[in-house]
């Protein structure tokens, strides 16, 4: 059904659970390294594979982030409480349960706001708790990469028990027809915190951020919830967004046909946009938690906790708020650079020396566009903060123009080495010998003769073309408004 259709006739409830992998040295209950990538069944030890005998001990710093996560959406922290065993059996799950928290999570109670054209919404979060993540299976042979058809499953125990922040929220209504966007800029602003935290690198594309999309509907008028799904582990901001879109229109379908929903896990194709059944959803009561008998409780001194607090780094919403004043810029221009992932690196960019504008106008236009080119994050172009503010510098030295500079950028992004050696080896120094200018001044002219005689004449419009024959002749490295001063004092005309 069209997504207009399905608002007319329905309202969306959302909710979201999103895994963040915490960015400890260690694992959760282990002292194995979690190094991303590292070659399969590398990193680990008799406990996180669930030898008989071994026992757990719990990562303190793991503790500490979730608790700073939780202090950042605005919780109550637990002053006592204990992890769970949650019963299940997966390959990937060397113990046949998971350590999780289940009535006792650490965080609990808080709220998110964010901002969607201009209105902000509050995104009620129920619970910040602490687990365990599993390990990966890889299914080869199959068309899809999923267990069905493959030939045979592979897997890698490195990731069991990398520390797992999962947050959930409590059902969000009243979003209306910008469910989808409510959504999204939930998950950004999320992993905006996780940044300004430094719990984790929130990597939606290598999993370490995944989001869980729970939609239902019901129709105008109800107040009774409908029959919801979860979209399992959906890893890029713009797929949660698509993910909502998808599963409002699918139910609505269902619905106006008076058919009804089934309570289960869906999967999200990137390729598609749709979501696909997964497993039917079961009941809490289904996985037998019990409090884990292995580990002691966790019960953080409060006044620990209000030196965390105390702590905590400015928030991404207030640090905006406090940008956009010192940078001048309308709700418009700062919405964009946020939406560009370009906040932090202007930042970075000013700080290393680079005035405001320029910081901005280089980030977010010759890079935004080679970001854009090669689909890459901003943040991932291989040039830095420092190196935009030395361009910047050499540009109000008059040692480059901006043609030159984007020329520099160009060298620097491609491995060419410092601003400073781009500049070096392809002699991108401007024109600053009055000598010389002088000459290639002539030159054009002569070879003008035309043009000039037009210049001499009064047309001074037809300078242009003169200058542009100077630009030309230095290969760009003139001044361009000196080279015209130039034309103009030797054809005998002033403007
Ligand atoms: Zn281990």
């Amino acid at each position: 059904m069209p997504y207009d259709e399905a608002l007319a006739r329905f309202e969306p409830v959302l909710g979201l659970e999103t895994h963040v992998e915490l960015g400890t040295a260690s694992k959760m209950f282990c002292g194995c390294k979690t190094t991303f990538g590292a070659p399969p069944n590398t990193q680990v030890c008799p406990t996180c594979l669930a030898f008989p005998g071994a026992l757990p001990v719990a990562n303190a710093a793991a503790i500490e982030s979730t608790i700073r996560i939780g202090l950042a959406l605005n919780c109550s922290i637990a002053e006592w409480c204990r992890m769970a065993r949650k019963n299940y059996f997966y390959p990937d799950m060397p113990k046949n349960y998971q350590i999780s928290q289940y009535d006792e999570p650490l965080c609990f109670d808080g709220y998110l706001d964010v901002e969607i054209d201009g209105r902000t919404v509050r995104v009620e979060i129920e619970r910040v708790h602490l687990e365990e993540d599993t390990g990966k299976s890889t299914h080869v042979g199959g068309a899809t990469g999923r267990i069905q058809g493959a030939d045979y499953s592979i897997v890698d125990y490195n990731r069991a028990g990398i520390p797992l922040v999962e947050i959930v929220t409590k059902p969000i209504e009243g979003t209306d027809r910008l469910a989808p966007e409510v959504a999204k800029a939930y998950a950004t602003e999320l992993r905006e915190i996780m940044r300004s935290l430094g719990v984790s690198d929130v990597r939606m594309e290598e999993g370490s951020m995944r989001c869980d999309v729970n939609v239902s509907l019901m129709p105008r008028g109800s107040s009774e919830w409908g029959t919801r799904t979860e979209t399992k582990n959906v890893n890029s901001l713009r797929s949660v967004e698509r993910a909502v879109h998808s599963e409002i229109e699918r139910q609505a379908a269902i619905l106006a046909d008076g058919g009804r929903i089934v309570q289960e896990t869906r999967h999200f194709h990137e390729d598609t946009g749709q979501t696909t059944p997964g497993r039917s959803k079961e009941e809490a009561q289904d996985y037998r938690y019990f409090p884990e008998p292995d580990l002691v409780p966790i019960a953080p001194d409060p006044a620990w906790v209000a030196t965390l607090k105390e702590a905590l780094p400015e928030l991404p919403s207030v640090k905006r708020r406090r940008l956009q004043a010192e940078w001048r810029l309308s709700d418009l221009d700062m919405q964009a650079m946020y939406n560009a992932e370009a906040i932090d690196l202007v930042e970075a960019t000013i700080a290393a020396g680079a005035p405001a504008a320029d910081a901005r106008k280089w980030w977010m236009g010759e890079l935004a566009r080679r970001a854009n080119e090669t689909g890459s994050a901003l943040a991932d172009l291989p040039i830095t903060p420092e190196q935009i503010a030395r361009v910047t510098e050499l540009v109000a030295s008059g040692a480059l123009n901006d043609k030159l500079a984007r020329e520099v950028l160009e060298g620097v992004l491609a491995g060419e080495g410092s601003p400073d050696e781009v500049v070096e080896t392809r002699g991108l120094k401007i024109v600053n010998d009055e000598g010389e200018l002088s000459a290639i001044v002539d030159e054009v002219i002569a070879g003008n003769a035309d043009a000039a005689e037009k210049v001499r004449s009064g047309k001074i419009a037809a300078a242009g073309a003169l200058v542009g024959g100077v630009m030309k002749a230095s290969r760009g490295k003139a001044d361009a408004a000196r080279a015209r001063a130039l034309i103009l004092e030797k054809l005998g005309v002033s403007e």
